[in-house]
């Protein structure tokens, strides 16, 4: 009778839990594995003996006990967009990708939250809140690709963090998976809550201190109406200055982004949005709130 490999065997073991469309174990495909959006050359890159896709919280829970008896390293993986390689595989580890578990299972519009799995994709849970007159806030770059649970890992933002904060600003509580394969949650919908802020700690943890299965958010209304400005001036310096008084006349502007010379040469032939070639620096001012605040803000 043959006998099975120590890796054959955990490899059947995963496929117990997951089903065997849940388990990559062929090179092949567990190359794509090995990488994530940092540069090349700046991360070890690392092969997984297995990347395993589950589709609920127990299927994570049990993955990880299965890791743990054989003292293998764990990585939660989202989209893999991110830029510190924190996704990347530690060498004959196993890959925990909860991009299966992309469900928005509840939204509340009249206490502003909705619970999500992990894996739901940041953008298409603005999408799904809309008609109700909410988005999530947090809006890194990548937000068509990275999912919820990397943003609370990375604790991500993006061009609105300047007004609504960036991801911690935006989470209330978590379900986990913890190291020893326990299922715990932290925080939750009540405002205030007593005792440590654990969801704060996990929040930005790069995926150390535990798998998130779910996450409350919140979810912020949509402005009832929104202005967006381009200012353009000689020089960096000048732009920068007009930034400070901005903010010091008490203007928050959602959004405010600086492009140099440099970035509008080079973007203006590309996508002919308008911006002027010879000017030395823009500014593009997002406004929102009110009708009556925008307009005297625009004013
Ligand atoms: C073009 C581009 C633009 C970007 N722009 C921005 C930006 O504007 N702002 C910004 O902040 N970032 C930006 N990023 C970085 C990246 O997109 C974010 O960090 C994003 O939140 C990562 O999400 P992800 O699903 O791809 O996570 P992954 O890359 O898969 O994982 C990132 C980290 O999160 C951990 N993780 C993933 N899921 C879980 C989970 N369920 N539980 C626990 N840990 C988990 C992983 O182990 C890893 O440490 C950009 C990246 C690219 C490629």
């Amino acid at each position: 009778m043959a006998t099975k490999t120590v890796a054959g065997d955990l490899i059947d073991r995963l496929q117990r839990i997951v089903g065997p469309g849940g388990v990559h174990h062929r090179p092949a495909d567990l190359l794509v594995y090995e990488y994530d959006g940092s540069v090349e050359g700046a991360v070890d890159t690392a092969r997984p003996l297995a990347v395993t896709l589950p589709t609920s919280t127990e299927q994570v829970a049990a993955i990880v006990r299965v890791a743990r008896d054989a003292n293998l390293p764990v990585t939660a993986r989202g989209a893999g967009t991110g830029l510190s390689g924190g996704a990347v595989a530690r060498e004959g580890g196993i890959i925990i990708a909860l991009t299966r578990m992309d469900r928005v299972l509840e939204i509340d519009p009249i206490d502003h939250t909705a619970l999500v799995e992990p894996g739901v994709i940041n953008l298409e849970l603005s999408e799904q809140t809309l008609p109700g007159g909410h988005f999530f806030a947090p809006d890194p770059s990548s937000q068509k690709a990275c999912t919820i649970g990397g943003n609370v890992a990375e604790n991500s933002g993006g061009p609105h963090c300047l007004k609504y904060g960036v991801t911690t600003n935006h989470i209330l509580g978590l379900e986990v998976v913890l190291p020893d394969g326990r299922i715990a949650w932290l925080g939750g919908g009540a405002a205030d809550r007593p005792g440590y802020d654990l969801t704060g700690a996990l929040v930005g943890s790069e995926g150390m201190l535990g798998i998130v299965t779910k996450a409350l958010v919140r979810l912020t209304p949509v402005p009832a109406a929104t202005v967006v400005m381009l200012a353009a001036f000689a020089n960096i310096d000048s732009a920068s200055q007009a930034v400070t008084r901005i903010i010091g006349v008490g203007i928050l502007p959602a959004a405010l982004e600086m492009m140099d010379a440099l970035t509008i040469q080079a973007v203006e032939p590309a996508f002919h949005a308008g911006y002027p070639m010879d000017a030395g620096a823009v500014l593009i001012v997002e406004v929102d709130g009110s009708t009556d605040e925008v307009r005297e803000v625009e004013g």
